[in-house]
Parts: C-alpha cells; sequence; structure tokens
C-alpha cells in the first residue's frame, strides 16, 4: 500500500486514485527565462521516483507538466519585472527564442538525469493555451468572482470562503505583514491577478487579445487551465516546490474549484522541499548555482547527481556541498563496479523485494531503499538472484545500474552555437548558418532540421 505525505491534510495517507488503476498527475514545470539549476533540478528528480514508484505499484500514469514560456511577474504580487522580458533583456534575444532555449536546456539536463518527462501534448506550453486561459477567467468572472482594476482583472479572494485551506495561513497576520506593494485597486490582500494588462503606451513581446483588453495572462492560471484540459476538473495529484503552497497552488485551487464547483480540484498536493548551500537557497538570483551541465564539466556522472538527492527525503532541505557529491559519485561507481559481473537474471530474492517496496510505499523513503539495495548486494545470495532483484530496484531508482551507458549531453556551448545558427535561419542568412554548421560539425555535433526545431547529435 503506497502512503504519501498530502500537504491538503497535513498527514500522510494512504494514496488512493479516484479512478484506479488510473492515476492523474500534473507538475508544475519550469519557468524557461534562465538557466534550470540543480536545485530546481532536485523537485524533478522528486517527482521522476514519485512516478516510479507509482508505476512500481502498477498504476497506469497520465502524467503532465507545464513549461511556463510567457512572462509572468518576479513577485509573487502581481508586481515587479516580468520573468520572460527580463530574461530576453539579458541574454540579448527574443522572448520567444530565450524560451526554446532554455527549455533545450531543461530536457537535455532531465536526460541527464534519467528523468522521464511527458512528451507530445502532455508536456504543455502555457503560450499553446491562452484561449483556455481566457476562457477560464471569463467563466469565473460569470460566476461573480473577479473584478477589474486599472491594470487587469483580479479575483476576489473574499468571495471563496476556503482560500486558506491549503496554505492554513491566517488572514489576519498576513495584513499585518504585508508589505508595501499593494496594487492600487485590489480589493483584499491575497486577490491575484487573472489577467494583466500590457501597460499603456508599452509593447511587450507577449500580448494577446482578450475580452479586456490586449495583456497576457496571471501565472496561476496557465496551471489550471492546461491542468483542467488534461485531466478533467478533479484529478489525483498535484505536485510542486513548497514556495507554491501559499501562493502559487492555493490560488489555482481557488479559482479552479470556483469555476467548477468540483471539490478537491486534486486530491493530492505534493511539496518538495529546497535543495540550499551553505544555508541559503540555491538560486539565480544569490548567483550561488550549478547547472548539470556545470557537474558534468568538472567531471561528474550526472546519475552520481540523482543518487545523492535519493540520499535526502524529499520533504527535507538538502543541503549541498561537493564532498557530499563526491562522496555520491563514489558510492555510484562502487555500485556499478560490484554488480557488474554478476550472472543473469534468474529468480529474485522476495525478502529484499518486499522489504524494497515498504520503504518506497512510506512517503518515499528513498534513502531506506538504498541501504536496503546495498544490504541486499552485500548479501549471501547468488548474484543471478541479486541481479533480478536488483533490475527491479533499478525502475524505481533511475540509475542505470545494468545499462550500457556512455554520457551523452550536449555541451551548453554546442547548445548556444544551435541557437544562434537558428537565429541566422530565421533571417534568411543561410551562408552564416551554414558556416555555423560546419563550425559545430568541426567541435564534434552534427544538426539535424527537423519539424520540432534542430535535432543535435554527438558524431
Ligand atoms: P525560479 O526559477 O528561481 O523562479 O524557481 C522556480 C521554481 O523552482 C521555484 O518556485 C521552486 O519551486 C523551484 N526551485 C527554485 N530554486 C530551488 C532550489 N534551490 N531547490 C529546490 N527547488 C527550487
Ligand atoms: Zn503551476
Amino acid at each position: 500500500m503506497f502512503k504519501i505525505y498530502n500537504t491538503l491534510t497535513r498527514s500522510v495517507e494512504e494514496f488512493k486514485p479516484i479512478n484506479p488503476p488510473n492515476v492523474g498527475m500534473y507538475s508544475c514545470g519550469p519557468t524557461v527565462y534562465d538557466f534550470q539549476h540543480i536545485g530546481h533540478m532536485r523537485r524533478y528528480v522528486g517527482d521522476d521516483i514519485l512516478i516510479r514508484v507509482l508505476k512500481y505499484n502498477g498504476f497506469k500514469l497520465h502524467h503532465v507538466m507545464n513549461i511556463t514560456d510567457v512572462g509572468h511577474l518576479v513577485s509573487d504580487s502581481d508586481t515587479g519585472e516580468d520573468k520572460m522580458e527580463k530574461g530576453a533583456k539579458k541574454f540579448g534575444m527574443s522572448v520567444w527564442d530565450i524560451a526554446k532555449k532554455f527549455e533545450e536546456q531543461f530536457k537535455n539536463s532531465c536526460k541527464a538525469l534519467n528523468i522521464n518527462l511527458p512528451t507530445g501534448t502532455n508536456l504543455m506550453h502555457a503560450t499553446d493555451y491562452i484561449p483556455e486561459q481566457i476562457a477560464l477567467v471569463k467563466k469565473l468572472e460569470e460566476k461573480g468572482y473577479t473584478y477589474k482594476t486599472e491594470d487587469g482583472i483580479y479575483f476576489n479572494t473574499s468571495k471563496f470562503p476556503d482560500y486558506f485551506k491549503l496554505s492554513r495561513q491566517d488572514p489576519e497576520e498576513l495584513k499585518k505583514g504585508a508589505r508595501v506593494e499593494f496594487i492600487e485597486g485590489k480589493k483584499n490582500i491575497s486577490d491575484f491577478a487573472l489577467w494583466k494588462l500590457s501597460p499603456k503606451g508599452e509593447s511587450r513581446q507577449m500580448e494577446w487579445e482578450s475580452p479586456w483588453g490586449v495583456g497576457f495572462p496571471g501565472w496561476h492560471i496557465e496551471c489550471s487551465a492546461m491542468s483542467m484540459k488534461a485531466l478533467g476538473n478533479h484529478f489525483d495529484i498535484h505536485t510542486g516546490g513548497i514556495d507554491h503552497i501559499n501562493i502559487h497552488h492555493t490560488n489555482e485551487i481557488a479559482q479552479s474549484e470556483a469555476a467548477t464547483d468540483k471539490v478537491p480540484f486534486s486530491k493530492f498536493w505534493v511539496h518538495h522541499n529546497f535543495l540550499i548551500v551553505n544555508g541559503e537557497k540555491m538560486s539565480k538570483s544569490l548567483n550561488n548555482f550549478y547547472t548539470v551541465q556545470d557537474m558534468i564539466n568538472k567531471g561528474y556522472d550526472p546519475l552520481a547527481l540523482r543518487y545523492l538527492y535519493l540520499q535526502t527525503h524529499y520533504r527535507q532541505e538538502m543541503n549541498f556541498t561537493w564532498e557530499s557529491l563526491s562522496g555520491a559519485q563514489s558510492a555510484y561507481k562502487k555500485l556499478i563496479n560490484d554488480t557488474k559481473n554478476w550472472d543473469l537474471p534468474k529468480v529474485g530474492c522476495a525478502e529484499f523485494e518486499e522489504r524494497f517496496l515498504n520503504a518506497v510505499n512510506d512517503d518515499l523513503n528513498m534513502s531506506k531503499a538504498l541501504a536496503i539495495m546495498w544490504e541486499l548486494i552485500k548479501s549471501d545470495y547468488p548474484s543471478s538472484a541479486k541481479s533480478q532483484t536488483l533490475r527491479r530496484f533499478d525502475l524505481v531508482l533511475g540509475l542505470e545500474i545494468f545499462a550500457e551507458r556512455k554520457i551523452e549531453i550536449i555541451p551548453q556551448n554546442i547548445l548556444d552555437f544551435v541557437s544562434e545558427r537558428e537565429g541566422f535561419r530565421k533571417v534568411g542568412d543561410f551562408r552564416a548558418s551554414d558556416e555555423m554548421r560546419k563550425k559545430i560539425r568541426d567541435l564534434g555535433y552534427d544538426i539535424q532540421d527537423t519539424k520540432e526545431g534542430p535535432v543535435v547529435t554527438k558524431i
């Protein structure tokens, strides 16, 4: 029986899907305006493990993730600069190119960490679902949940009595702690934008027509519109970082349940804790971050990083140090070495399989699962039996223990050349684009142009 901590009830609960064995799961994905670092990646490995454990238990997953490729504002209170426009300025590219570049970087990091991302229409780009977002805002408007200010359409949280059910915040305390960023015309401190109007006299790279005027969606509405489009208005699991609890997910619940009257919007809410360095959250603004590519450049196997993530429970803060990564790399190498000459798999070790299943089913106790794995490796069972069992374990661990693997990750400088070449192609400068292709070839990589864009492979 799989048990998992549900933020909504603040308890570890038996996982019972709405429509077994099917499970609908939505993960809040990255905002593609800058590099995804190993702090971000901890979350996605966390979701990957959750999915693998669900499948291990026989559930059939419909997993959906969004890519936020439309600007939302730097601050949670609907003020400040637009993240995408800010990223575009920083890198001297258009917002559309920025989105492509960093989505590629994200996908490469996922591949290196052996994360199975959703594909096709299950990887949903916010800019592809603007009509659905507008329709949802309209529905909320019709039901009387919204009001208009100078700069947009807002959700009136005082009309939704259960607003604080996920965050369990005290509204009075919130008022006391309110910062000065209060927006003119906002009725309650917790109200949030559903649709923002483009500032007058300012042209934005991304903006759309709407019944309220040209503008862009508030951040939260995309996740409600896309998750409901893919999974219906009542589904099983919604995941994100712990920082999403108070605002983003709270707002998603309010606008979704207000629009559909279906409660709960998602049955389970799973939140991953942060990765920190020297006591501070790894983040772009503190400039204390590393990407997966940085790790590879320093000679680490990305799966050693995956191994390191597994050692800390997903609800605990994880402190990153280079020593701990080196330790994980040694353990990972030992794992591969100790098992490489084992006999071919035969009947497995039932006792270990049962203990492993109990560990992963206990709110994803992965460090215990690793300990059981090592106990198995050191045990006196014949290697053919151990081999069978370890292969089963690796369905969850994703450490590619028996795979013939060569690390094939495209270096960032190559990816930069590829997007430069795309720029040339877009403006029809095919000479420059061919030269760039040659330069990339000389560095050992080949490009194929496909409908989905360029695909790079090592020659
Ligand atoms: P950012 O790109 O910094 O706005 O972060 C986007 C999301 O990624 C956040 O809302 C978090 O859920 C997650 N995230 C960012 N930094 C970290 C970190 N150091 N550890 C874990 N998750 C993080
Ligand atoms: Zn989201």
